[in-house]
């Protein structure tokens, strides 16, 4: 089959690889229809991380069944479903408490979570490819109503921005009539935007630099903060009374950056610290990892950052971060988009076949305008 392979700091390309099949009597194989680039991607492709050379990337997947192992009671050849991006086994002491993120039995040893394509998540490859090998099927997938065909690009999201954009509402603890700032108007700070709407915000903030990200967060219901000339924490601060927002979201990651376009990766964690109020809640979704072979600095490389805990404890404030456990909303987000009361393909900015996915990275992680989302679709 056809797949999107790594070879290297901004190397990949689409090869020949041997096909998914069967490998537990609990797998099944999905013949992808679509499946996403994600800003986790990116920091792969930088060669920011330690996956491996030879990985066939993509987590972002959804598809139709192709073929089911023998211990498969639910799903049937034929059922349209979408693969939450980490992979749980469904019965581990994580997997049980609705921690999917942080799976046991699928992780690596001494490791929790696993995850399609991905760093130090396993050795599950990735679905930037024709077909995806889909462990413990009964558990991980996510059934389709009929409107697939019409929706598949919002049901698509289900795979991970959707309901990580969620996660960060529920890691800050969003209640209705708080008001959040978000860092990062990519599609994850953008799905967090959304949600804070949806979770009954009464202001919603998202910071940028880049207009075209800036106009979609305006798109989602959020007030833009511009910061591409700096000042974010001060605009935030004077749409807050000087107080701060009850809330905040990181969406950015390690590989945040200043006006300047220099990489800063404590930037985002201390200006949340300075633009939430006194005991706020502050969800992280966006990646930190133990360790960033790319780094400019020893710090960096150890997956240390200078972070501004005096303040943050002064103000008393609670921090929650982590990977998505996606199980535990995905499936109600899914009865949203059914019910036609979230639209999260707004987003995506192209739609490519897979043969296209090299240039496609090579823009996307450019931040070239106009390229917020790339979808591709192996099956067109
Ligand atoms: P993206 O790279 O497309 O978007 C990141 C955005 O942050 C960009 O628009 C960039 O301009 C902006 N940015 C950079 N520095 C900034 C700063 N100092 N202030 C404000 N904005 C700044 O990525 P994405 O797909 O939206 O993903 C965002 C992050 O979420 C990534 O780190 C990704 O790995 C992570 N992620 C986490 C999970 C999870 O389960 N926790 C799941 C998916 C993605
Ligand atoms: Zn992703």
């Amino acid at each position: 089959m056809k797949a999107l392979v790594y070879h290297g700091t901004k190397s990949v390309s689409v090869d020949k690889v041997i096909d998914a099949k069967i490998e537990k009597p609990t797998d099944v194989v999905v013949k992808i229809a679509t499946t996403n680039i994600c800003g986790s991607d990116l920091h792969m492709y930088e060669g920011r991380t330690n996956v491996k050379k030879g990985t066939v990337l993509g987590h972002e997947n959804l598809g139709r069944v192709e073929e089911v192992g023998k211990a498969v009671d639910t799903v049937k050849v034929g059922d349209y479903v979408c693969l939450p991006f980490n992979i749980g086994c469904g019965f581990c002491a994580n997997c049980e408490r609705g921690l999917t993120g942080f799976c046991l039995t699928c992780a690596e040893p001494g490791s929790a979570g696993a995850a399609y394509g991905f760093a130090g998540m396993g050795p599950y490859s990735g679905g930037q490819a024709e077909y995806l090998r889909v462990p413990y099927a009964d558990f991980n997938c996510l059934q389709l109503p009929e409107d697939v065909k019409q929706k598949e690009n919002d049901y698509v999201m289900l795979s991970d921005i959707f309901p990580t954009g969620w996660h960060a509402t529920e890691l800050a603890g969003i209640q209705p009539g708080d008001s959040v700032v978000i860092y990062g108007a990519g599609p994850v700070g953008l799905m967090a935007g959304i949600s804070a709407n949806i979770r009954g915000a009464s202001q919603v903030m998202i910071v940028d630099q880049h207009p075209d990200r800036l106009k979609l967060a305006k798109e989602c219901g959020a007030i833009a903060i511009d910061d591409s000339k700096g000042g974010a924490v001060e605009k935030v601060l004077a749409l807050t009374d000087g107080l701060g927002a009850d809330c905040g979201c990181e969406a950015v990651g390690y590989q945040c950056q200043d006006h300047h376009g220099h990489e800063v990766p404590n930037l985002t964690m201390n200006n949340l610290v300075k633009s939430v109020k006194a005991t706020g809640g502050i969800g992280v979704v966006g990646v930190f990892l133990p360790k960033d072979p790319g780094a400019a600095d020893d710090m960096a490389k150890k997956g240390q950052i200078a972070f501004d805990f005096g303040t943050f404890w002064f103000k008393g404030q609670k921090i929650k971060t982590g990977q998505a456990n996606v199980k535990a909303y995905n499936r109600k987000l899914r009865d949203l988009i059914t019910a036609g009361k979230a639209k999260p393909s707004i987003i995506i900015s192209h739609e490519l076949p897979l043969d296209q996915a090299p240039e496609a990275y090579k823009n996307f992680d450019d931040r070239k305008n106009g390229w917020t989302k790339v979808i591709l679709k192996p099956a067109a």
